[in-house]
């Protein structure tokens, strides 16, 4: 079975960290619009500085800006399984994502809501590196790479993220609760959420996630 997930959930919840393994075990394809967006400001381009600033004050991206990102992935990858990482994470971007999935003929099977506590969120979010090659996370304690500072899967430079400090980090948490947290209820409106307690170690939150995925397959 294809499946087509939302995943949401707070900065630090693990999101992305079970969207790679879960695409690492299954035919399913990330979009994550953090890394489309660091992309993006990377560029240098007008776009790509005015992208940077926003994302490094840990407020959210322009919603056209960010659908228009996605509605690109979406329709390069057909009818492959994809994961959207940090899509959507406003009214606005739920609403924008319905007119593309229509328009694409596609239905998503679930909302996945990743939940961890306060704290358990500012020790991942402090200790998160992201190698600059390929994008895979570690975390300095959690997941530690095998050689310091350097990827395990292509050798690339290990770095912090400059909204993972923690004065940002203080502000995301705000914008997240805010703006995103209402779309918990739109998807439980839908009959499509599923809530996974994400705050204990990743083998544990993994076969949870898994537990789920196969309820969603069975059903
Ligand atoms: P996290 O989920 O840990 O906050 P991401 O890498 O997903 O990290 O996002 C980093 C930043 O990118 C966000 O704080 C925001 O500025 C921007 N961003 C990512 N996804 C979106 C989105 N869907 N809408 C608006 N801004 C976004
Ligand atoms: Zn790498």
């Amino acid at each position: 079975m294809v499946l087509r997930l939302v995943f949401l959930g707070p900065p630090g919840a693990g999101k992305g960290t079970i969207a790679q393994r879960l695409c690492d075990s299954r035919e399913l394809v990330q979009i994550s619009t953090g890394d489309l967006l660091r992309e993006e400001a990377a560029k240098g381009t007008e776009l790509g500085n005015k992208v940077k600033a926003i994302m490094e004050s840990g407020a959210y991206v322009d919603d056209s800006l960010v659908s228009e990102l996605v509605e690109n992935k979406l329709r390069e990858l057909g009818e492959k399984g994809f994961i959207l990482d940090g899509f959507p994470r406003t009214g606005e971007q739920a609403e924008m994502l319905e007119g593309i999935l229509n328009k694409l003929g596609l239905k998503l099977n679930a909302a996945i809501d990743i939940e961890a506590g306060d704290q358990t969120i500012v020790e991942r979010l402090s200790g998160r590196r992201s190698c600059r090659q390929c994008g895979k996370i570690y975390h300095v304690k959690n997941i530690p790479p095998k050689k310091e500072g350097k990827c395990d899967v292509c050798g690339g430079e290990l770095f912090q993220r400059d909204d993972d400090k923690p004065d940002v980090v203080k502000t995301r948490l705000e914008t997240y609760r805010e703006k995103t947290a209402p779309l918990i209820d739109y998807y439980k409106g839908k009959g499509l959420l599923k809530v996974i307690d994400a705050d204990g170690e990743i083998g544990e939150n993994m076969a949870n996630v898994e537990t789920e995925l196969e309820g969603i397959e069975n059903a």
